[in-house]
């Protein structure tokens, strides 16, 4: 099976080249899907947002931004391009404006991803993404452990009397028997709601909910702890990443931001404590490069989507 891997950094510089995530080959045809063991897609969909949009610009900036990407994560000790046959798979078709129409575009590209076996990581896109990407994964997989990283908790019952926005999939995700509350947890939340209503809503629905402060004031140690208790069990398990988890700080570039969020760190110590699960796929939404500063915030996705590459990495090692 060819193994597919990034041209070599030492022979063409970095910058050089046509641009795909890890300056990976591009695998548009979806025969060829099933050689590689991961493949990232881009799900650039953005009429869903009910602040500020741009995420439709989300996967080129992510994916410009990933060029300085190296083989080797030295925290997990493995080389990705080693273990893993990587392609970046293009992006799926979307019709802007039309969320209906969009979303079994996206379920429908999404489902033959996964028809070929292969592990997904999308890129949006705004929130309301997952949804159709939930569906298709339950689809292939049953109902999901739910890793949801966010300052907000998305399981609202609809804005402006619609039932389908980026505050909205989990909520659809829950009533369709897409993920496993007992199994799911968020974290990250935070920031003034509307009540305390508001705050209770995740517990309320079955799920476990860490808030950014009691992150902050316990450890990322002690949240790892209660995270993989809730998800670490027997069954498919899928990570859902919200550029807004991250403080306005490190992540300006996003639609609905919050301050008090986490650092680039605790982020990259969360992602890294999960080594050793498997995921069935991924997603990572809100980036807006129109919003964005220095490209802060689309290197930092660039490099969130790494570490979950990373995981897929030592999941694969440690199976074999
Ligand atoms: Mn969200
Ligand atoms: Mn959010």
């Amino acid at each position: 099976m060819t193994h597919h891997r990034p041209v070599d950094g030492q022979v063409y510089p970095r910058f050089e080249g046509i641009r795909t995530f890890m300056r990976l080959p591009h695998l548009a045809e979806a025969e060829r899907l099933a050689e590689a063991d991961l493949v990232v897609v881009g799900v650039p969909f953005d009429s869903a947002g009910t602040y500020r949009v741009g995420a439709r610009f989300g996967p080129s900036g992510i994916r410009h931004e990933s060029m300085l990407l190296r083989p080797y994560h030295p925290e997990l000790a493995v080389d990705v391009h080693e273990v893993l046959s990587l392609a970046d798979a293009g992006d799926l078709p979307v019709t802007p404006g039309y969320l209906v129409e969009s979303h079994a575009q996206i379920r429908e590209g999404a489902a033959r991803v996964l028809a070929a076996g292969v592990t997904p990581l999308f890129l949006g896109g705004d929130h309301s993404v997952s949804l159709p990407l939930l569906r298709a994964v339950a689809e292939r997989h049953g109902p999901v452990a739910l890793l949801h990283v966010d300052a907000h908790c998305d399981l609202w019952d609809g804005y402006y009397g619609g039932k389908d926005t980026h505050g909205t999939p989990f909520r659809r995700a829950l009533e369709e028997g897409l993920i496993d509350p007992a199994r799911s947890v968020q974290v990250g939340l935070r920031g003034p709601v509307y009540g305390p209503e508001d705050v209770s809503l995740p517990h309320h629905l079955g799920l476990e909910a860490i808030s950014a402060d009691v992150l902050h004031r316990r450890g990322v140690a002690a949240t790892l702890e209660r995270i993989l208790a809730r998800i670490g069990g027997p069954g498919p398990r899928y990570l859902s990443f919200d550029i807004d988890a991250l403080d306005p700080a490190y992540a300006p570039g996003t639609g609905t931001p919050e301050v008090g969020g986490l650092t680039t760190v605790q982020a990259l110590q969360l992602l890294r404590g999960l080594a050793g699960l498997d995921f069935v796929g991924f997603d990572l939404v809100e980036v807006m490069p129109p919003y964005d500063v220095g490209a802060l915030t689309q290197l930092l996705a660039a490099n969130v989507a790494y570490e979950m590459i990373a995981l897929v990495a030592v999941a694969k090692r440690r199976a074999a």
